[in-house]
């Protein structure tokens, strides 16, 4: 059977990631979570002083994206974790903070262009099901199969807030509904690679389906795509 490119972008908070890699493992495919890299990125600025709620060195990171050393490394399940420069640093990047920051980060274009860079080499071989803003439009824009995931502002901050909870981040549901604005309007308006709906991309509103719904959909796709 050929193997494919699958690009899976949206809004954040939609359960991109949950449905990327379970169609992964169905399939057998390498699964990657670029939102990742780009919380890794934060987080290293953050612990450098470059990165704080309200200033961003954009002349520290742009001289020293290169020594940022990302890594997605296997667990025994299947599963993998994210690692900075030979640091297991999963658990940090799950914060309300760091998508925060992650989301500030990825508007400089430098940190684009060297995420996609290292995207595009993951790509090589196809066999890969990779989420995230700009997939489909360009880091691979010639991807067999892309979807575009959306869901309403609200239902996206009460997942997240449930999320945030069972790790013990004690939120508000108001302040995450403020965040999750926060982040569609930056993710939508910044200059370099705003996220947009490719022209050939599948949309998916998963407003109203249950995950198992949502994971047939997409099943489907892959196989029409695969099989066609
Ligand atoms: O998907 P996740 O919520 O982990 O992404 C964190 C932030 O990283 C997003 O809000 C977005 O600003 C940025 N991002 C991006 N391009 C990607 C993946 C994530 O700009 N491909």
């Amino acid at each position: 059977m050929k193997k494919i490119i699958v690009a899976i972008d949206g809004f954040s908070s939609c359960g991109k990631s949950t449905m990327a890699r379970k169609l992964a493992r169905e399939v057998g495919y390498v699964y990657v979570d670029t939102g990742a890299m780009y919380r890794a990125v934060a987080l290293y600025c953050k612990r450098n002083g470059w990165l704080t709620p309200g200033t961003m060195d954009v002349a520290a990171i742009e001289a020293n994206i290169g020594a940022v050393r990302l890594e997605f490394r296997l667990r025994a399940d299947g599963s993998a974790d994210m690692w900075l420069n030979g640091e297991n640093v999963e658990q940090h990047i799950r914060t309300m903070e760091m998508s925060d920051g992650a989301s500030r980060v990825s508007t400089l274009g430098v940190v684009r262009r060297e995420m996609v860079r290292q995207q595009q080499l993951m790509g090589l071989g196809k066999g890969i099901v990779m989420d995230g803003r700009d997939i489909g439009t360009v880091v691979f824009p010639e991807a067999e199969l892309k979807v575009f995931l959306t869901a309403s502002a609200e239902v996206r901050a009460k997942r997240r807030m449930d999320e945030l909870l069972a790790k013990g981040e004690a939120v508000e549901y108001d302040d995450v509904l403020a965040k999750v604005k926060e982040r569609d309007e930056r993710d939508q308006s910044r200059a370099e690679s705003p996220l947009r709906k490719a022209e050939d991309a599948h949309v998916i509103d998963n407003t109203d389906l249950t995950p198992e719904e949502q994971q047939e959909v997409l099943r489907e796709l892959f196989t029409s795509t695969v099989g066609g």
